[in-house]
């Protein structure tokens, strides 16, 4: 009996010395790395330049802030964007931005919940909302829809307010290389003088029209179409938690809201006729060629932002595949690295779920300057990535193409057969829906539906009957189904 209570209290003793060991170092380590921080902190030097605060520039100063990293972010213009691109968070990307400690970016700033969409093709509607049951989804699945230079403001003024992050005002001109190797940047700041900063690794994030990424990779953007848009203020669309997708010609129509009192409206051109907005050729073709087809029900406030002369924008919708650079201790990210078609909404969902796989990979690095290590991170990035972000590409070309208004039988057969899809109801919308919102992103799922909708859509082009001009179209919807719906577009 005394020798088990001495075992006993040997045991409780070891126990208690062990566990004011472990905690005492614990804190200590702790301690250690906050020091580490700021005594790095103090000297002045930089771990990463991030050339652009935009959505990528500014959610990658937070995260690698976050873990210690001293961030330099040079952003030629702090000033509030007013862009038509970027206004409309997919359920998937607010997990990402959750991931990211971001999620509160999206508050205060009036974003609008959207619960799904409201579809309308000739005269008939149908409503596909993000599957709420049974999604394996782990977050509310809801997107959100605001004002983008909101947002980007929110990202901004959250990385600033880490003590090393320093984002300061100026005009990224050049990299600075040295026997393949990226040093820095030259820059001018914004009392306007020429000036450099250095560090082992630059991320250049200076989205879709950049200047650098000409420097590190021959890949070229190919334009596709413009969106145009405006804003029709002080209104509210009746469902506003539904966005509102109308499939007009030339090509789509959206309305959306983006704050409790402003609602987006954009439509598609294609490249090779565009009225000119300067001379008013463009609000006659919204009254007269894309007014007309929008449902009566939501023309009022289509017609309101041309009918008080708000500023008609269009930017171009480019398409980009990822390409590595063969240059090290050089990161490009966002629109400058990788692009597709918006009309899915998922630009900024693939860019967050990329910091997401950057900062995990760069975690176990205590410094940044073997630029052997960063560039074996970087292909590793290259191929985490790749599912994923191939499988949002592929989508969106296909959904973009799909959404084109076309004389060609087999291509209206398709587009018609999209509608069908999203209209029926049950798995084939709820499995559509939570692969558009980003709540499914996977490969597997994107080739069943875009075979699910290629086989209708050849169904109802081969009834009543299959003439031999029908099997030809229908063998051509199969082809052409072939050429979008390989998922390798990452
Ligand atoms: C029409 C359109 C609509 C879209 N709608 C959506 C949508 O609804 N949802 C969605 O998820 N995605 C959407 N996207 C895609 C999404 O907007 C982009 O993927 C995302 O904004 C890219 O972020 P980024 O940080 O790479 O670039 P940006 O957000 O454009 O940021 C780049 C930053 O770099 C700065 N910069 C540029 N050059 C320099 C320089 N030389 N020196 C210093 N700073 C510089 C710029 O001022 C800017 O602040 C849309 C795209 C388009 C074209």
């Amino acid at each position: 009996m005394a020798f088990t209570n001495v075992c006993l209290w040997t045991l409780l003793a070891f126990m208690l010395t062990w566990t004011v060991f472990y905690v005492t170092n614990r804190g200590k380590k702790a301690t250690q790395l906050a020091d580490a921080v700021v005594e790095e902190r103090e000297d002045g030097a930089t771990d990463v330049i991030i050339v652009g605060a935009g959505v990528g520039g500014s959610a990658l100063a937070y995260a690698l802030a976050k873990d210690g990293r001293r961030v330099h972010v040079i952003e030629r213009d702090l000033r509030e964007p007013e862009r038509i691109m970027g206004e409309f968070m997919q359920p998937g990307g607010r997990l990402m931005l959750s991931k990211l400690g971001l999620e509160d970016c999206l508050e205060g700033i009036d974003a609008q919940k959207a619960t799904g969409m409201t579809v309308y093709k000739d005269g008939k509607e149908a409503v596909a909302s993000f599957p709420v049951d049974n999604n394996n989804f782990p977050f509310d699945p809801s997107a959100r829809s605001f004002h983008n230079g909101r947002f980007v403001q929110r990202l901004r003024q959250k990385a600033s307010s880490l003590p090393n992050v320093r984002l300061e005002e100026g005009t990224v001109k050049s990299l600075i290389e040295e026997k393949g190797v990226i040093k820095g940047v030259t820059y001018k700041n914004s009392a306007g003088e020429e000036t450099t900063a250095l560090a082992p690794l630059t991320v250049v994030c200076d989205g879709c029209y950049s200047n650098l990424r000409r420097s590190l990779n021959d890949n070229n953007a190919e334009v596709l179409s413009y969106q145009v848009g405006f804003i029709s203020k002080n209104c509210q669309l009746e469902e506003p938690e539904k966005l509102k997708l109308i499939m007009s010609k030339p090509s789509f129509t959206m309305l959306y809201q983006i704050s409790s009192t402003d609602v987006r409206c954009v439509f598609e051109v294609l490249p090779n006729n565009i009225p000119s907005i300067s001379n008013g050729e463009m609000a006659t073709f919204v009254k007269n060629t894309i007014a007309p087809q929008v449902p009566l029900k939501l023309r009022k406030i289509f017609l309101k932002g041309i009918d008080e002369g708000e500023h008609i924008k269009a930017m171009p919708t480019k398409k980009m595949t990822a390409t590595l650079s063969e240059k090290k201790g050089v990161i490009l990210l966002g629109d400058a690295f990788n692009m597709r078609h918006p009309a899915i909404a998922s630009g900024m969902m693939v860019l967050l779920s990329d910091i997401l796989i950057l900062r995990r990979l760069l975690q176990p690095l205590s410094n940044l300057g073997n630029a052997q290590k960063i560039s074996q991170v970087i292909k590793s990035f290259y191929d985490i990535r790749k599912p994923m972000s191939a499988t949002v590409n592929t989508l969106g070309n296909a959904f973009s193409q799909v959404l084109v208004a076309s004389t060609d039988e087999a291509k209206e057969a398709m587009r018609q057969g999209c509608y069908d899809y999203l209209s029926s109801g049950g798995f084939r919308t709820s499995g559509m829906m939570a692969l558009l919102g980003g709540m499914n992103p996977r490969p597997i799922s994107l080739i069943y539906h875009l075979c699910a909708i290629t086989l209708s859509s050849i169904g109802h082009l081969l009834s009543p009957f299959p003439s031999p001009l029908r099997i030809w179209h229908s063998l051509r919807l199969f082809v052409g189904y072939e050429n979008v719906g390989s998922p390798s577009q990452g």
